[in-house]
């Protein structure tokens, strides 16, 4: 049957999409309209050098016995919901202590999502310091929850007396520490953390995305605080493709948190290759400690160029500051000359002038040195 349109508008698309406005307008929760989507920018044809990610493959006899494997992956079958041979593997290769339960997450950013989910009430908060990793924040707000953020001191150290006054008064229901901080990289001092874990009622989560980078870990004082539980990630050890997270700690935490994560949320495929990646551990290990000793070499190039400024850095990237109103050209300049890395500074706070790039190869690396050079020029 044809449509009848009134004389107000002619154009059917017109009014639909206004009905279509109010719809959203009605139903989706304000702070979630507020927010911009998490925006992963285009790479292609670029050194990419923006997120963290390990630049080396595998051996090709490992790619081969890989391959083999997977092609008896059973497809038509769920996963494993507890992938206990995954598991199990992980806490040989992690030093995971015996008496610690482990969840798994589909990525960090899930189990953080799952964290948030299980304590959500509209009039808790969650906190972390500030500038740290933006979805801390962002699932505070999808969740419904209020976000505390504590701003670090102008070295990136926490500001502990905020940060206790903070936690004291608001009692937030968990808080993320990431160690080593991103985007500052750098670890946080561990008598400041012995003291917000005395402080703080709620959980304390100290996410070791970069421990293959750090050298430091609080994985060995589980059990010490209740409050205390450790994430990690194989994202940046280099398997960033798989979107594997495990979360470590008391029994009773974790069998709280694994009620809410979905049955099924580590696919077969992620489950084999983690497990046969953990199997030829020490070709990762190799990887990151030729990562640590570029990051030492890219750090002194980087002290030798005039108008920048590097921040130490215990992780697999390196903050820099360049000189004031600067950072939006020389990131683009950059990236003109063929390398993408992050620029942090389009806002104003104690990220402007700074940019973040990801410590990569000896060639890699070398590359986005020259095209930072000839764009000081
Ligand atoms: C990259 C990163 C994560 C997310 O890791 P995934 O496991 O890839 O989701 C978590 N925390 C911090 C601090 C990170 O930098």
């Amino acid at each position: 049957m044809p449509t009848r349109y009134n004389s107000t508008f002619q154009n059917p698309t017109f009014s639909l999409m206004l009905k279509l406005d109010t719809l959203i307008n009605r139903w989706i929760r304000p702070e979630i309209r507020a927010i911009s989507a998490y925006h992963v920018p285009d790479s292609s044809g670029l050194i990419k050098l923006d997120a963290m990610e390990n630049p080396y493959t595998w051996p090709e006899a490992m790619v081969n016995e890989w391959q083999v494997l997977l092609s008896k992956a059973p497809v038509n079958r769920y996963p494993d919901p507890a992938a206990s041979r995954l598991v199990n593997s992980l806490r040989k290769e992690m030093a995971i202590p015996d008496e610690m339960g482990v969840m798994l997450g589909n990525g960090s950013d899930e189990l953080i999502q799952i964290i948030a989910q299980a304590v959500a009430r509209p009039d808790e908060s969650i906190m972390s310091p500030t500038p740290s990793f933006v979805m801390y924040q962002m699932i505070a707000t999808f969740v419904g929850m209020s976000f505390i953020g504590v701003p670090l001191n102008e070295a990136f150290a926490l500001d502990i007396e905020s940060m206790l006054m903070a936690i004291k008064t608001q009692q937030p229901a968990v808080i993320f520490l990431a160690y080593p901080n991103n985007p500052t990289g750098n670890l946080f001092n561990d008598g400041d953390i012995e003291k917000i874990l005395e402080v703080a009622e709620g959980v304390v989560v100290i996410d070791e995305a970069y421990h293959a980078f750090a050298g430091q870990s609080w994985m060995g004082r589980l059990g010490e605080y209740p409050n205390l539980l450790v994430m990690r990630t194989v994202s940046k050890l280099g398997l960033a493709g798989l979107r594997l997270g495990f979360l470590v700690g008391p029994n009773g935490w974790i069998e709280q948190f694994d009620k809410v994560r979905l049955p099924y949320n580590i696919n077969t495929l992620t489950q084999m290759t983690a497990e046969f990646a953990l199997a030829n551990i020490e070709i990762f290990n190799e990887q990151t400690r030729s990562i640590r000793e570029q990051r030492e070499s890219l750090m002194q190039q980087l002290n030798q160029i005039e108008g920048i400024t590097p921040y130490p850095s215990a992780a697999n990237f390196i903050l820099f500051r360049v000189e004031k109103g600067l950072s939006n050209a020389i990131f683009n300049g950059i990236k003109e000359r063929g390398v993408l890395i992050k620029n942090m500074g389009q806002s104003d706070g104690p990220l402007s002038d700074c940019l973040r790039v990801t410590v990569s190869s000896e060639a890699e690396n070398h590359c986005f040195v020259e095209a930072l050079k000839a764009t000081l020029k």
